[in-house]
């Protein structure tokens, strides 16, 4: 409902600024220690892996169409395209999960049943009231206590050795008149999963920062917010960067970002990555598949470089990934 009001003319062209990433069949290497890949989902979905260790941010594949949105229709899980396109499973320590939208949230009690019983599932208290029924509830953690925030300094939460999360409580752009639908919080556990797409209430949005860790200091730093959100929203705490480590890799939703007024100049010049991936810039509607990637109607790349222009310097690469495309990225030292 909320793409259809949005007005579209024909495909943009990409700016000089942002460089396109394509998807390949090719089969991935072996991920070594001393590497960092991002395979991009589509939406907000995103695939970290830095050697043996791996996450999950906002996996999506079912892509129901806008007529089931818009007819109240029950929202089904492509298992099958699910089965198709999720990434090694083995090496996955934590499912982040940004806020409960259907394109954030639908497929996680799927996924979350396909891995490891031991990985937990990181979101919000209205993600664990949401899948509680779905997903045993041990496995549900709610971050909204431990997120940082403007009245709030955060604290890291260490999933294992090698990898932590810090959850920092962040927004989402408007979808229309200034207001984002479905934006309610979840406060008791449902008894059963949502089923339209009005049901799939956002909660809280949080970013995070995710350190690879290697001896207890990090070795990657990934900024992930998957929906766009206006400054002081989503902005690090000021502490965060004191350690020295830099930010490797910001991955940012842009969906609805010309509703906002300081994305992301405000974000990008506290964070100063070293290079950025946009998310949520394509059509989630369609047919998932990993050949065919089209763009937002009206999502407007020029205003968006223009804005990215502003805020880092020219030699930061600034990345659109088609869908299943990856990033390679080598430690720097
Ligand atoms: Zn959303």
């Amino acid at each position: 409902m909320l793409m259809l009001v949005l007005t579209g003319c024909g495909q943009e062209p990409i700016p000089p600024r942002i460089q396109t990433l394509e998807a390949t069949t090719i089969t991935p290497e072996p991920v070594t220690d001393s590497e960092l890949q991002l395979q991009f989902l589509g939406a907000g979905g995103v695939y970290l892996r830095n050697g043996s260790q791996a996450l999950l941010g906002d996996p999506f594949f079912s892509n129901p169409p806008i007529s089931d949105w818009v007819l109240m229709r029950s929202l089904q899980v492509r298992t099958d395209i699910i089965d198709r396109y999720l990434p090694d499973l083995t090496p996955v320590r934590a499912i982040l999960v940004a806020h409960v939208h259907h394109d954030h949230a639908m497929d996680i009690p799927y996924i979350a049943a396909k891995t490891d019983p031991d990985v937990q599932i990181y979101g919000s208290d209205t993600l664990r009231n949401t899948l509680y029924s779905a997903i045993e509830p041990e496995r549900l953690q709610a971050l909204n206590a431990s997120a940082a925030g403007p009245d709030a300094p955060g604290e890291w939460l260490n999933i294992n050795q090698q990898l932590r999360i810090l959850p920092i409580r962040s927004g989402h752009a408007p979808h229309l008149f200034g207001k984002v639908f479905n934006s309610d919080a979840v406060t008791l556990p449902l008894l059963r999963v949502p089923d339209t797409l009005m049901e799939w209430e956002s909660g809280q949005a949080l970013s995070f920062v995710i350190d690879f860790l290697q001896a207890g200091q990090p070795r990657f730093r990934v900024y992930y917010q998957s929906s766009a959100a206006d400054a002081p929203d989503g902005l690090p705490p000021p502490w965060l960067l004191e350690d020295g480590k830099g930010v490797d890799l910001a991955l940012l939703g842009v969906a609805n970002h010309g509703r906002l007024q300081e994305f992301p100049v405000a974000l990008l010049q506290a964070l100063q990555p070293d290079r950025v991936v946009l998310l949520h810039w394509e059509v989630f509607w369609d047919e998932y598949s990993q050949t065919q990637t089209q763009p937002l109607p009206g999502l407007g790349l020029m205003e968006l470089a223009q804005k990215i222009e502003q805020a880092l310097p020219p030699q930061v690469p600034v990345y659109l990934p088609e869908r299943g495309a990856r990033l390679r990225i080598q430690e720097s030292l």
